[in-house]
Parts: structure tokens; C-alpha cells; sequence
């Protein structure tokens, strides 16, 4: 029987929410101790903010709170391990602190958490009402490649946002991954998972901290990360390359001695060396972003680094 919640927030830079989020934290630590006769705990991970966030999570924070300050911005898949390996909740949810995660959502999930004992996760699903066409395209193509060769399925458009057991949250803080990929681990370590529907809020302050290159980047960790496959087509590029290469070859010289025709040469060239330079060098900028992977792993740096932990004033007092 459940009968605490650590709800995991990371935040980097999100002063100006810190207030809001605050209060929805209030609200909905009310409304599960309410319906659910939980007793909550806010585990804020502070990703290396530099416009004083922290100090204003914990002067609106109330309640059991803690606030893990991470050395410098490690990231949030970093930050979400951290405010993991801090958490002791028989449940636990893991929401944005940006205020794009709806207090309704997390109150849906965790009740169909509890009401059914044989799920370990609900995750939230983003429905991608607000996408571009283009961009949901892009994203259904990348899990379409990433999940082409795997024994588990990494679900379409979910995030950290979610729910889960204490015994999912231990498989998850056991993987040390260096380079972390939430979304492909949250996967791989399996376990009865359940999807909710929802569309994020617009974020109310500043902007998302996403890039368009970063997207990219990240994307390339996800299959570095869970996937050959890009080593594995590459190589039959490379191969389909080759015999065509001996096809070609047979027939200028079936040509030369049989017909005397004279081979036409520049241009054919052009096009080999060229396709073949390219295809080179993209093969070997693969190999490197999995060489980079390995290199990170084998130094086995840690995932993040603490500065310190703040905790609110309750927590001190109940012992909890
Ligand atoms: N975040 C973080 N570290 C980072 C980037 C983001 O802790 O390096 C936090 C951020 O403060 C927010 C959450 O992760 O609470 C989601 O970030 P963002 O809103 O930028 O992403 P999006 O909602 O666009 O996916
Ligand atoms: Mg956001």
C-alpha cells in the first residue's frame, strides 16, 4: 500500500516560475493527501541555475522539501537521476517545473497508479496538438528508426513526465549510464507501463531550453545510446556501393575488350569518388559519436555532482 509521494522537479533558470510552481506543488500535494492519503515530498533538483532560482523555490516552497543543487548544469536527464537517487517515495513522480505539467494530469496518473496494482508506470503521452505537421512527422520517423531493432519499444512523444513504483525508480538509479537517454531507459528497464493522454500548458515564463541543434544532438544520443542500426545501414550502403563498384567495373572492361569502345571517364569518376567521400566521412562521424559514447562510459565520471541540499523547515521537525 502506497503511502508516500516524492514528486522529482528539475529546474534550470526558472526564477520567475519558482512562485507558480510552488503553489501548484501546494495545491497538489493537498489534493493526493485528499484523494489518496499520501503524504508528500518535493525533491527540487537545481541544474546549475544562475539567476537565483533556488532561492526562490525555497522561499515559496512549504511543507517537506528539499533542494538538491547540482555543481553546475549537468543537463535534466542528469538532473532527473539526481532528484531519483534523493527520492525514498513509495511513488514517485517526476514533473517539469516550468509549469507546462499540469497539476490535473498528475493527480489522473497517480490515480491510475494506485487503482490498479499490476502497473508499475503511467507516463504522460504528449498528443502533439500544438506540433508542427513537420515536426511530428520528424519525430514519428525517429521512433520508427530508434525502435526498429530493439526487444523493448520506446513509446512515441513521452517524457519524464510520470509515475511510478519505488521498485522502477531502484531499476532506474541502477543504470549509470554517463550519456543519458531518459526516454530510452525509462524503456529498457521495462516493467507495466500505462500512457495518459495530454497536451503540455504553454510555457508561462522564459523559453524552452531545446534548441533545434540540441534536439538533433539528442536525438543522435538516443541511438548511440540503444541503437546500431545506423552503423548497420551504413554498412550495407557501403556494401550495395562495393558491388555496384565490381558490377561497373566487369562491364567497362566486358566493353573495352569485346567492343573497343573507349570509357568515357571524368564524369563517372566524379560521381564515385564524390559519393563514396561522402558516404566515408559519414560513416566515420558515426563511428565517432559511438566511440565518444564508449570514451564517456569507460571514464566513469559521475552522472552529477552535488553542491548542497537545502530542505524546508517541516521536514527537520517531522523526522521525515
Ligand atoms: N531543465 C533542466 N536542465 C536543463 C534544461 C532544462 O533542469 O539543462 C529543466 C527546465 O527548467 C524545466 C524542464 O527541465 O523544468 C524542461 O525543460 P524545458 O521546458 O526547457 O523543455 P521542454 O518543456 O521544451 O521540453
Ligand atoms: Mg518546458
Amino acid at each position: 500500500m502506497a503511502e508516500t509521494l516524492d514528486i522529482i522537479a528539475p529546474f534550470l533558470n526558472e526564477a520567475e516560475s519558482a512562485t507558480a510552481f510552488a503553489g501548484l506543488l501546494d495545491k497538489l500535494e493537498a489534493a493526493v493527501g485528499a484523494r489518496f492519503g499520501l503524504a508528500v515530498r518535493k525533491i527540487l533538483v537545481d541544474d546549475g541555475s544562475r539567476d537565483g532560482s533556488a532561492g526562490k523555490f525555497a522561499a515559496a516552497l512549504s511543507g517537506s522539501w528539499q533542494i538538491v543543487r547540482l555543481s553546475r548544469n549537468f543537463g535534466k536527464e542528469a538532473a532527473v537521476l539526481a532528484g531519483l537517487d534523493h527520492s525514498r517515495g513509495d511513488l514517485v513522480l517526476i514533473m517539469d517545473s516550468d509549469l507546462q505539467h499540469s497539476m490535473e494530469i498528475s493527480l489522473k496518473m497517480i490515480g491510475e497508479l494506485i487503482a490498479d496494482p499490476e502497473i508499475d508506470v503511467v507516463y504522460a503521452q504528449n498528443d502533439r496538438r500544438e506540433a508542427s505537421w513537420r515536426r511530428s512527422q520528424l519525430a514519428r520517423i525517429f521512433y520508427k528508426a530508434i525502435n526498429s531493432s530493439q526487444r523493448f519499444d520506446i513509446p512515441e512523444n513521452a517524457g519524464d513526465f510520470r509515475v511510478m513504483r519505488a521498485a522502477v525508480v531502484q531499476a532506474l538509479t541502477s543504470v549509470r549510464d554517463k550519456r543519458r537517454f531518459n526516454k530510452g531507459l525509462f524503456a529498457w528497464t521495462g516493467f507495466r507501463q500505462k500512457a495518459v493522454l495530454y497536451s503540455p500548458e504553454h510555457r508561462a515564463n522564459g523559453t524552452s531550453k531545446w534548441s533545434r541543434f540540441n534536439l538533433i544532438a539528442f536525438s543522435l544520443e538516443g541511438f548511440t545510446s540503444f541503437s546500431v542500426i545506423p552503423l548497420r545501414i551504413i554498412s550495407l550502403i557501403g556494401l550495395l556501393a562495393a558491388f555496384t563498384g565490381v558490377a561497373y567495373g566487369v562491364k567497362v572492361l566486358f566493353e573495352v575488350l569485346f567492343y573497343g569502345i573507349r570509357v568515357p571517364g571524368y564524369p563517372s569518376l566524379m560521381v564515385a569518388v564524390v559519393l563514396l567521400g561522402g558516404l566515408n566521412l559519414t560513416l566515420l562521424g558515426l563511428i565517432g559519436e559511438y566511440v565518444w559514447v564508449t570514451l564517456s562510459e569507460s571514464k566513469d565520471r559521475p552522472v552529477y555532482i552535488v553542491r548542497d541540499v537545502l530542505s524546508g523547515a517541516e521536514q527537520a521537525s517531522t523526522g521525515k
